[in-house]
């Protein structure tokens, strides 16, 4: 009988582990393996979207691919083997009501991240998966096999941290990323891929807040701006532009126009100072804007500027744009000159900051970087390397933004390495 490993109990190595049963369907009890280091399954799933668990987006395939950032070509077999309305359509199925959000984001209905965890668990159970937890993966095993005119390096089963030797005909390693490491992801992966011989592209933080260097910042922590408009800028090179949400915080800034920024962007750019602006009123132009300043002016002639600004901006901001205007906070508005107007209505429109790198990888919500996908096959999710040997999930070089397209990227895999080793033959002897 045939035995898979499957190494990590997160939602790929969960979903890998179900759909290897399934490929195996009658095939006994026991065959298919899940070995998790922590003391439960799934612990970074429980703190997804904010611990209501953003499952999946329910856009069309043309969204899921344009909000990979890294490798979406790859991703193309799984995508269409295991699609968005599968993964809704799965856990519906088996008793978790789901609900679409803005931004077509879907959720659990009960908006609860356990009742994820614990659909998985059950269905686990009925394809009578064998679930070892605390149970940590220190390598794996690999084996050579000559075949006429070459070796063939397989796998051979898994070493565990406290020396024991697991026998498997075909390992997944679905160890996740680097990122929260509190939850387990401490990068195992990378290392076991690189011992089989596989590249690990530098891996980086991503979907992460960014430290800014002015003071002011530090005055706003706490801010939340809706309805802005970011630019950042390497130099006069326009690099990033979107409307939407930021945060900032007592390091800097934060917030989902940032975190998809930190994903954006190249990083070549996220490791240099850069320069973002923010508009504050971006459905207004430079003109319409001043025309506004210049009315609420005429309607109080004789308030002083600090108390004439108060309804342009949350009052947290106020005093940090009374300092960066540069005009006396005590002039008289009717005495503001157009120049000191002109560059206020620029200010609004052109907030600026430095941004000065981005926070680590405990506060990345994902990994950039991991198993170079071109050594795997994307049809099967094997390596192409060592026979029998599958990956899945964040270890490998693949991130998306936010809006559920992660885990997406994390069921697909998932399931593909588990359908694809499941079905398998034991040893076709077809490596390099
Ligand atoms: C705060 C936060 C919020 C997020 N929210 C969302 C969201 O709402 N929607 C979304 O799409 N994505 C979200 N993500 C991203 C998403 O959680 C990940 O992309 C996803 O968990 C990756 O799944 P995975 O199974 O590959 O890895 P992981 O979930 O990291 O699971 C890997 C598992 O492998 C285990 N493991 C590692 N090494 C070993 C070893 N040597 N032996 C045994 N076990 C091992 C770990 O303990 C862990 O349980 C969020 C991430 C974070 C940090």
């Amino acid at each position: 009988m045939s035995k898979i490993i499957i190494i990590g109990g997160g939602p790929a190595g969960m979903f890998a582990a179900i759909a290897a049963a399934e490929a195996k369907a009658g095939a006994g009890e026991n065959e298919v393996l899940l070995l998790e280091k922590n003391e439960k399954l799934g612990k970074k799933l429980y703190i997804t979207g904010k611990g209501r668990c953003n499952i999946t987006n329910a856009g069309d395939m043309e969204v899921l691919f344009s909000n990979v950032v890294t490798n979406a070509k790859f991703l193309y077999s799984a995508f269409y083997a295991y699609d968005n309305q599968r993964v809704i359509d799965f856990f519906e199925k088996n008793g978790l009501n789901t609900k679409v959000e803005r931004g077509n984001r879907v959720f659990p209905v009960s908006d609860h991240s356990s009742d994820v965890i614990a659909t998985l668990q059950r269905v686990l159970k009925e394809k009578k998966v064998k679930i070892m937890l605390q149970t940590e993966v220190e390598s794996l095993l690999c084996g050579e096999l000559s075949v006429p005119g070459k070796t063939v390096t397989h796998i051979t089963g898994v070493k565990l941290t406290d020396g024991t030797k697991l026998p498997a005909d075909k390992v997944i390693v679905a160890t996740g990323g680097f990122s929260y490491q509190t939850t387990g992801s401490t990068g195992d992966g990378y290392r076991f891929a690189r011992e089989a011989g596989h590249t690990v592209t530098d891996i980086r933080p991503s979907l992460v807040p960014f430290y800014t260097a002015e003071p002011y910042v530090t005055q706003l922590q706490g801010l939340s701006l809706k309805n802005v408009e970011v630019r950042i800028y390497d130099g006069k090179k326009l690099l990033y532009e979107e409307f939407g949400e930021m945060l900032f915080t007592h390091f800097g800034v934060s917030g989902p126009l940032l975190l998809c920024a930190s994903a954006a962007l190249k990083p070549k750019f996220t490791e240099k100072k850069l320069s973002m602006t923010v508009d504050l009123k971006p459905a207004l132009s430079e003109e319409q804007l001043d025309k506004r300043l210049l009315r609420e002016f005429e309607e109080a002639k004789n308030k002083q500027f600090k108390n004439s600004i108060g309804g342009l901006f949350p009052a947290k901001m106020v005093p940090v744009m009374l300092e960066l205007s540069g005009i006396e906070p005590e002039k008289k508005v009717n005495e503001i000159t157009r120049e000191e107007r002109i560059s206020f209505v620029k200010l609004i429109k052109a907030f600026p900051m430095t941004l000065n790198g981005l926070r680590d990888f405990n506060e990345a919500i994902i990994t950039k970087g991991g198993v170079k996908v071109k050594e795997v096959n994307p049809s099967t999710m094997e390596s192409k390397l060592v026979e029998n040997l599958y990956f899945c999930g964040e270890v490998l070089d693949l991130d998306a933004m936010t809006g559920g397209y992660n885990l997406q990227i994390a069921w697909s895999t998932g399931y593909l390495a588990g359908n694809s080793a499941g079905q398998k033959n034991f040893l076709t002897g077809k490596g390099k």
